[in-house]
């Protein structure tokens, strides 16, 4: 099965959240069959998976790598599920990720455990001959897909419109589609991550007056505050009214437009869970994702990229107490690798990005067992036209960080 560039548009249901967000409990490995009860918008999969324990998936798995080789690599996203990231030869955030992909010809195929966008940005950066594989079709990002491409071109047809061709420069965070990264590199655009954020908005307006930034609100919001635009210059679009619910004079006097996305898991983190950690801990160093809101990020002390809170972890001192703004997969494992350390989640109601954890052993054992077979199962695949544009605007990336 190969799914061109659209994005899967399966929302997380209210059952689906529920049941992953329960506080203090650990987070356990069910056998799909009982995951798939409250998950009912999961991809279908073949019945032999859906009883397999841990145990029989772990060894059917190991198995697969095993006859796969050098044929095979194996990519695990941060926020991933401990009894996936357990089988990655990488892990890490998405652009990292997909860069090492490409950097291995010899593997035919790069099984990507993340999410849709993150399958998309990896075949737009690996070689012609290698197939992306996202074990499960139906893990899309919350945030990504309040963006979907359709609507972001909409807007830069109704940008030009009230504002003029060439009046706006578009930028969009990695977790957007293909698509959206395509128009940003047809149109003098740069994508960029949340630790490049800075640097690329700075790039763009040395090249135009205003902005218009994809999908998050809230990293570029931040950003923008980094680099002392006032909020009264940001306006948020709203796709769902005309002319994004904005006038057209809001619109000319903006410097920063704001598509209105969010994540799901970040904009879970408040103020009071901040002020409730420094009470309970006077030495808690408070470190959070700029997908944040404003608020949080200006409550907490620091604030990076995943990359920026692992390391910032990592590199403290024994004894050093960290809360932590982030998707509670990760924490976990930082606070296990980090056992001399205090760390945990801002959050007390444990809850992960459950698109991503939709990636369950089972799928991945589908997915590889195809394989050894001679069958792609979930091919993820972009059309050239988008590959050229948005590899155009990852390219022009690089050059800024
Ligand atoms: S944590 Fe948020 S932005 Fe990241 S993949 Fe999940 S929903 Fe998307």
């Amino acid at each position: 099965m190969t799914i061109q560039t659209r994005q899967p548009t399966v929302p997380i249901t209210e059952m689906e959240r529920d049941a992953f967000c329960r506080t203090d409990e650990p987070l356990v490995v069910k056998p799909l069959v009982e995951e798939l009860q409250v998950n009912v918008r999961w991809q279908r999969i073949p019945r032999e998976y859906l009883h397999l324990t841990s145990q029989e998936l772990d060894e059917r798995i190991a198995g697969a790598r095993q006859e796969l080789g050098k044929r095979l690599v194996l990519l695990g996203h941060h926020y991933q599920r401990d009894d996936i990231i357990k089988f990655a030869d990488y892990r890490g955030d998405s652009y990292m990720l997909a860069q090492r992909a490409a950097a291995q010809p010899e593997a035919d195929h790069i099984v990507f455990c993340g999410v849709h966008f993150m399958a998309e940005t990896a075949d737009v950066l690996s070689a012609d001959h290698q197939q992306v594989i996202l074990p499960n079709i139906t893990a899309g990002c919350s945030m990504a897909d309040m963006a979907p491409t359709e609507d972001v071109y909409d807007l830069w047809d109704q940008l030009a419109e009230t504002l003029g061709e060439g009046e706006t420069l578009p930028v969009t965070y990695m977790n957007s589609t293909a698509g959206i990264k395509a128009l940003c590199g047809k149109n003098g655009g740069i994508v960029c991550t949340s630790s490049s954020a800075p640097a690329a908005l700075r790039w763009a307006f040395e090249r135009a007056s205003r902005i218009v930034f994809f999908p998050d609100q809230h990293l570029g919001r931040n950003t923008g505050l980094k680099l002392g635009i006032p909020l009264e210059q940001m306006v948020v679009w709203n796709p769902f009214k005309p002319l994004g619910g904005l006038t057209p004079q809001q619109l000319r006097d903006s410097r920063l437009i704001l598509w209105q996305g969010h994540c799901s898991v970040h904009t879970r983190f408040t103020v009071a869970q901040i002020q409730a950690a420094r009470q309970r801990y006077p030495s808690v160093r408070v470190v959070v994702h700029p997908e944040c809101t404003m608020e949080v990020v200006q409550a907490a002390d620091d604030n990076g990229s995943t990359e920026h809170i692992v390391r910032s972890i990592t590199q403290s001192p024994p004894g050093s107490v960290w809360a932590v703004g982030t998707e509670i997969s990760l924490v976990k494992r930082l606070a296990d690798q980090n056992p001399d350390k205090t760390v945990f989640c801002l959050d007390s109601m444990i809850c992960p990005c459950s698109t991503m954890y939709r990636i369950h052993p089972a799928y991945l054992a589908w997915v590889l067992e195809g394989l050894v077979q001679g069958q792609v199962i979930n091919r993820v695949s972009v059309d050239e036209e988008t590959k050229h544009w948005a590899k155009v605007a990852l390219e022009r990336m690089l050059q800024v960080r």
